[in-house]
């Protein structure tokens, strides 16, 4: 089967050394294997998301010689696609106790914060299942309804461990219930959630492989999770360490030292490209390169697990 990999930026600001590390790794991978490259503009939020971000980050590729394959999907005008695969799923029952595997949750942000278990200090929110229906209910799938179109759809996780491996950090086991609890499909303001959309669009896009920052890593749990319910196949997921300025700090796209529109005019594009990849160890000394000549350096084993400091 011919390898499709594919770089998937939200455009939410300008594209960062951060970006540029995703693109490259996943790049490298795909053609090494002699396949293809794929572009997705992940502008599910229009609050967040931008035409001129989106233009922005297709010129820094081209600039940069991150070449892709066939059209951009961008996701904003897949809704359609989305609301079919929410009612398929929202057809569908939990095997263990009858439910409806998708339900409306009209909490607010507040409600959860306050029957959050203290235990989970690491910032993440699990969602304590307020919403969730007790008992199987007649078949009540329309979620069009005026009430229920102002809540959000989430649904039912499995209290089983998700298993599957990374080619950088390894074997993985995530248990959805304690990880995050019965996850969101759709926001309250209709907006299709990220972890949704991803699956289906990597499913169409004929994807095989998924390169992107480690931050994403246990995210695999919940989209390892739809496939299965929706019965497609698993893609090998490759994640790759971030980059973090002096204090430890992930480079976000507010450091606009770091963009690339703004590294345009101190260094070239193979001299960004030749630091980054002596950065996470593809090269022994940092020297200017294409993309393209550093095909023959390019190898999983070399990409370590600790984050990379980048100095401004
Ligand atoms: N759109 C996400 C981001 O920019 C990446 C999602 C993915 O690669 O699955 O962080
Ligand atoms: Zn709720």
């Amino acid at each position: 089967m011919r390898c499709v990999g594919r770089f998937a930026p939200s455009p939410t600001g300008e594209m960062h050394l951060g970006n540029v590390l995703a693109a490259l790794l996943s790049w490298l991978s795909a053609r090494q294997q002699g396949g293809l490259w794929r572009l997705r503009i992940e502008d599910l939020d229009p609050q967040r998301s931008r035409q001129e971000y989106a233009d922005g980050l297709m010129r820094d590729l081209e600039w940069l010689g991150l070449t892709w394959d066939g059209e951009v999907i961008y996701q904003s005008q897949r809704t359609q696609v989305y609301a079919h695969c929410l009612n398929r799923l929202a057809s569908m029952r939990d095997p263990q106790t009858g439910l409806q595997l998708v339900y409306p949750c009209t909490c607010t942000r507040n409600d959860i914060l306050a029957a959050q278990a203290p235990h989970e200090a690491d910032g993440r929110i699990v969602y304590p299942g307020t919403c969730r229906p007790h008992s199987a209910s007649p078949d009540n799938s329309d979620n069009s309804s005026p009430l229920l179109r102002r809540a959000a759809m989430r649904i039912i996780v499995p209290d089983v461990e998700i298993e599957y491996d990374d080619r950088v950090y390894g074997h993985q086991s995530v248990n959805l219930a304690a990880h995050c609890g019965d996850f969101i499909l759709r926001r309250s303001d209709g907006v299709f959630a990220y972890q949704l959309a991803v699956v289906i669009d990597d499913a169409e896009m004929g994807v095989t492989e998924i390169v992107r920052g480690r931050d994403l890593l246990l995210s695999v749990a919940q989209q390892h999770y739809m496939r299965t319910l929706l019965g497609l196949a698993q893609p090998a997921y490759c994640h790759h360490p971030l980059l973090v300025n002096a204090q430890g700090q992930r480079l976000c796209k507010r450091d606009h030292a770091l963009a690339v529109s703004a590294m345009r005019a101190h260094y070239t594009a193979q001299e960004i490209i030749g630091n980054l990849a002596h950065a996470v160890g593809l090269i022994p000394e940092p020297e200017p390169l294409a993309p393209q000549q550093l095909l023959p350096y390019f190898d999983w084993s070399r990409i370590p697990r600790n984050d990379i400091m980048v100095s401004e």
